[in-house]
């Protein structure tokens, strides 16, 4: 058994970690001091020239295939590099992206929504969740209708992240009622702004925040549709398995960050003539966080690594979310409680990952639903107790 990273996996981490460090990192004062005025902490062109300035790194495309300019890396090195993008609090990330799913659309929608989504062109979002279907995302009800030649959407999305800026959007929608959206009743449309829906800017605990999109008589042509029609609840499913270990990875990341400035808040804050560090409770904290980050982290690498390796990953990357996103709140919680006061103030990012790591246990399946399904897995006999080592 071999737990270390081979050297390009190593290169390329330490690449990634240098460029946050030299680039990303020095913006973290001034993203903290416009948030606490209440503005954007990265106007979106600051982001893009960050981007092309990691572009010129060689780091574009972290999942995108080579013949789109990417780097098409595997599971582990890209669930390696979302760790370093979570040192930083700066709400970077690596440019030359596009959903996973859009790579299944035949070459007119490539030319017009894949590559320009790569090149940061247009912005995309992906739509399933409605006001009365969330966890329960079979039981969606946003309708589609066929009308000569076109299909006639009507309904509403919530929660849609990027959903106010996107100049277009992946709606899964029903088609065929009869058969249900798990069983062939739903489909993707790549919708244009331009063809109608609106959308509504949702205020959260977070910085920035997803939105409504309302559809009303909005009018797609039958060349938009994603994929096979009646293909839709499939290519939502594709869509959400992929951040079920990029979340985690980030979330380590942030762990690891925060973890390293209650130690060394630990270390210089004195109270009754000596370091806070210095009693037991604290140190408690400390070595229960960095345990439960070490288990984390194996976790979320078996996860990327089983979808290297062609495994179903699904059973992996529920425990991988459920445990990382559980992990990342209470270090975060704990760190909050080493810093004392000041951890609760704006002037230091503690507060701000204690909003933010919030979401980690509700996005892209709930803490239940991980757990719905890791343990549905085994009482179904689907998976076996041990993992690949069984
Ligand atoms: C900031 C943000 C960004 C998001 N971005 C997107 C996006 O880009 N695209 C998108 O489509 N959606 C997005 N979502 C939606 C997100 O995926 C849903 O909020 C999530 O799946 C939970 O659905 P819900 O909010 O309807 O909660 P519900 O499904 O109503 O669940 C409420 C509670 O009940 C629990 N629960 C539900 N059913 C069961 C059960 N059978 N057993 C036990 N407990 C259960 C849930 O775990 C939860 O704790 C986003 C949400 C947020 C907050």
């Amino acid at each position: 058994m071999d737990f270390a990273l081979s050297d390009t996996e190593r290169a390329i981490r330490d690449t990634a970690r240098d460029f946050i460090a030299r680039e990303v990192m020095p913006l973290e004062p001034e993203l903290l001091r416009r948030e606490r005025a209440h503005r954007p902490g990265l106007e979106p062109d600051e982001l893009r020239e960050l981007q092309l300035k990691a572009r010129a790194f060689g780091f574009w495309g972290l999942a995108t295939p080579e013949a789109y300019g990417g780097m098409d890396l595997p599971a582990v090195t890209q669930s390696l590099i979302w760790t370093e993008i979570g040192r930083s609090y700066v709400p970077f990330r690596f440019g030359g992206e596009a959903d996973n799913i859009l790579f299944r659309a035949n070459d007119a929608q490539k030319r017009e929504f894949l590559v320009p989504t790569i090149e940061g062109e247009r912005r995309s979002c992906f739509a399933i969740t409605e006001p009365g279907a969330g966890s329960d995302a079979a039981n969606i009800r946003l309708n589609a209708r066929r009308d000569g030649g076109d299909w006639v959407l009507n309904g509403e999305k919530t929660f849609i992240t990027g959903g106010n800026e996107a100049d277009f959007a992946i709606v899964i929608a029903v088609t065929d009622r009869e058969k249900g959206a798990r069983n062939g009743g739903a489909t993707a449309f790549l919708v244009d702004r331009a063809m109608g829906w609106r959308s509504e800017f949702i205020q959260t605990m977070g910085e920035g925040g997803p939105a409504a999109l309302v559809f009303d008589d909005v009018r797609v042509p039958e060349r938009n549709i994603l994929g096979e029609p009646g293909q839709g609840f499939a290519l939502a499913m594709e869509w959400i398995g992929k951040g079920r270990y990029t979340i985690p990875s980030h979330a380590v990341g942030i762990a690891e960050r925060a973890l390293r400035m209650a130690i060394d808040h630990a270390t210089t804050r004195q109270t009754f003539g000596r370091p806070i560090g210095d009693n037991q409770a604290i140190q408690w904290m400390i070595a229960d966080s960095e345990t439960e980050l070490e288990a984390a982290r194996w976790l979320i690498l078996r996860a990327a690594w089983t979808v290297d390796q062609g495994m179903d990953p699904r059973h992996a990357s529920s425990m991988a979310k459920l445990y990382g996103a559980g992990m990342v709140n209470r270090v975060v919680d704990r760190v909050l409680q080493i810093h004392g006061g000041m951890g609760y103030t704006r002037e230091l990012p503690v507060e701000r990952w204690y909003r933010q790591v919030r979401l980690y246990r509700i996005f892209e399946g709930t803490d239940e639903m991980q757990r719905l399904i890791i343990a549905r897995d085994l009482l179904r006999g689907y998976t076996r107790l041990g993992g690949h080592l069984a």
